[in-house]
Order: C-alpha cells, then sequence, then structure tokens
C-alpha cells in the first residue's frame, strides 16, 4: 500500500519542521498555518481517520493526546492556551486520510468554529 502523506514526512521523504518524535507519534509545523502556532501531531502507524480506530490502537490515541498537551507547552502554549482539532471525515474539512490532532495556539480561537 503507498505511504499516506505524513509516513512520507515521518521518512523524511517530504521535508517537514519537526517539534517533536517518539517511536510511536511525529509532530510538525502545519504548512499553511491556521495560527500563529500550528503545529500537527500524528501517529507514526497510520490511522486513517478517528472513526476508523479500533480498540488495539487505544494506546497510541492516548498517548497522541498527551504529547500534544506535551507539545503545546514545549511551544509556550501552556498558559495561554491552545486548541486540539481533529477533523474526521468530509464535513469537517478532513484532507489528510492519516489521522492528525491540530495544535493551534498563539491568538484567541473563536467558538464555535464555522
Ligand atoms: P485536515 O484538513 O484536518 O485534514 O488537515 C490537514 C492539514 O495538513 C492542513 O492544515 C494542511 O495545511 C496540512 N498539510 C498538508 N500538507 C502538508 C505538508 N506537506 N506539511 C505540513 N502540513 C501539511
Amino acid at each position: 500500500m503507498s505511504k499516506t502523506l505524513f509516513e512520507k514526512i515521518s521518512a523524511r521523504e517530504i521535508p517537514a519542521k519537526i517539534v517533536y518524535e517518539d517511536d510511536l507519534v511525529l509532530a510538525f509545523e502545519d504548512i499553511k498555518p491556521a495560527a500563529p502556532v500550528h503545529v500537527l501531531i500524528v501517529p507514526k502507524r497510520p490511522i486513517p481517520r478517528v472513526g476508523e480506530a479500533i480498540p488495539s490502537d487505544l494506546q497510541v490515541l492516548g498517548h497522541l493526546l498527551l504529547k500534544a498537551a506535551e507539545v503545546a507547552a514545549t511551544l509556550g502554549l501552556k498558559e495561554t492556551g491552545y486548541r486540539l482539532v481533529i477533523n474526521n471525515g468530509p464535513n469537517a474539512g478532513e484532507t489528510v486520510p492519516h489521522l492528525h490532532c491540530h495544535i493551534l495556539g498563539g491568538r484567541h480561537l473563536s467558538w464555535p468554529p464555522g
């Protein structure tokens, strides 16, 4: 099966500004930032989207969220706050079929999203 875009970034086949990496997850700057800080954190082993996660993904999903918070803190967002976003499917605007969590911060983020 062909690699997803984010697998190619993980394999260094496509360049990205990587801000965190461990055995399970990779975090890198979004190429089209929607906020002063906009980082994506992804599981290295692709899950298409959260709606297709299965019970054996429990550990990686928990790890992803814990590391998202750590990365946000490392990027200076702990006190001012930040938003984590996971788009699932067309109505949510999902464009890359490899589960990813957006870490957005550095400005006030309105709610609800448009
Ligand atoms: P989503 O719309 O939730 O599927 O988010 C996909 C995100 O991936 C978008 O915010 C894109 O800007 C981002 N993106 C697409 N290609 C790249 C890339 N080569 N490097 C970093 N981010 C990317």
